[in-house]
């Protein structure tokens, strides 16, 4: 076949789009989004906290295997169902095309996902983060079945695990660690719409600071430094720091902890705190800058107390990584995704985020996430809500980027 780099124009996207099997997949998902539908609402009723995505793991697997898809559950939990191409045996060669969606959602297990309906909207938490990506995924399976057409790269479709909070990338590393040198691109489907390409992958650092002293009873031992105390000390200082907006860079604390009753002075406290910015450099800074706020928090708290200077210790520990990166504007991957929306008269906006993407991007892997079409909004919320109406568009997106760039059998 042709290098990615030569299929540049338009031209082979028609070509594509007139064969009578991807024309078969074209007119299965202009028929059956609501199949699409009714997979992502399954999904996105049975949980999948972080580390407990193994149900709706097992979930994926036995939706993908009744397509008649091999599947199998890697041992860091991703769902991985493999299309074998024509020139899987090319040992050398860059063979696989990998379109993973992550299973995971940033809720607990007890929170209620059922699924609600409202006019055209469903609403549920995950229901468009990641349900629609998973939808998508399933989608592409089905059509790409339905159409039968054969590849010559292997097509690897995979429910990954470990994408949101603490996850820190387990299961795309994973899944790059076992294709490796193989990769030819990653897409990775995120959340809902056909309105970007995330090309540029934004860095991030996850710390929990806590703080921990001798503690106490609230009224004999008062005047003992409170972690709590020192820590909500902290947070106040390193809220005034000014963030920068270009390279745009932000912070966040989101979860806070400690103490064990309203009468105890506490022997532990602790905030996780999520850094991000579009610059390696910067977020060094940001990260500088909340060790100091945080460190001279928990002094302000000692020295309005008459303890000695160590009565509290603080104590930094990362949660996760995420590592920048960017695709090149003149990479064949975005050439091709261009393509295709020229194609489908698509005018996607370039993005850049935090998500699976980051870390094929870090590697110099032809990385970008896209969407899995139709609308979405309240992501991370309760609220979060899915209108699946033009998912259609996001489909047949992702069938016609998946067909050219594991390329068509003759
Ligand atoms: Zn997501």
């Amino acid at each position: 076949m042709a290098p990615l780099s030569a299929r540049v124009s338009d031209e082979p996207v028609t070509k594509l789009a007139d064969d009578p099997r991807s024309s078969r997949g074209l007119a299965w998902i202009e028929k059956n989004s609501s199949w699409v539908t009714d997979q992502q609402i399954r999904l996105t009723e049975i949980p999948a906290p972080e580390f407990g995505e193994a149900r709706r793991a097992a979930a994926l697997k036995e939706i993908l295997a009744a397509l008649g898809l091999q599947v199998r559950v890697d041992k860091t939990g991703n769902v991985v169902a493999e299309r074998t191409g024509s020139e899987a045996k090319a040992a050398s060669a860059k063979n696989v095309i990998l379109i993973a969606a992550h299973l995971d959602t940033v809720f607990p297990e007890y929170a209620d996902v059922r699924v609600r309906r409202d006019g055209a909207r469903l609403l549920a938490p995950g229901i468009s983060d990641n349900g629609a990506g998973l939808g998508a995924l399933v989608g592409l399976a089905r059509a790409l079945g339905e159409s039968k057409v054969g590849t010559e790269k292997t097509i690897i479709l995979a429910g990954d695990v470990g994408e949101e909070g603490e996850g820190n990338l387990r299961g795309i590393r994973a899944l790059i660690e076992a294709y490796g040198s193989r990769l030819a691109a990653v897409i990775a489907l995120d959340g809902p719409s056909s309105d970007h390409i995330t090309t540029q992958g934004i860095a991030s650092r996850r710390i929990e600071v806590s703080v921990t002293g001798a503690g106490g009873h609230s009224w004999s031992d008062f005047g003992t430094p409170n972690p709590i105390t020192a820590i909500s000390r902290g947070i106040v200082r390193f809220s005034s720091f000014s963030v920068r907006s270009d390279p745009r860079s932000t912070f966040n604390f989101g979860v806070i902890e400690g103490g064990t009753s309203v009468n105890s002075v506490p022997s532990r406290a602790a905030v996780k705190v999520d850094l991000r910015s579009e610059d390696d450099r910067e977020l060094a800074r940001l990260e500088s800058a909340l060790s100091d706020a945080m460190q001279t928090g928990m002094n302000d708290e000692i020295s309005t107390t008459r303890a000695d200077r160590d009565a509290l210790q603080i104590n930094f520990r990362s949660l996760g990584t995420r590592p920048a990166g960017k695709l090149p504007d003149d990479s064949p991957l975005l050439i091709t995704i261009r393509s295709v929306d020229r194609y489908l008269g698509n005018a996607p906006r370039l993005e850049k985020s935090s998500t699976d993407a980051n870390l094929p991007l870090s590697l110099g892997i032809p990385a970008v996430s896209i969407g899995g079409g139709g609308k979405g909004g309240g992501s991370h919320t309760p609220e979060e809500w899915y209108d699946p109406s033009g998912r259609e568009l996001g489909l047949k997106r992702l069938f016609l980027i998946t067909l050219s760039l594991a390329g068509v059998d003759r």
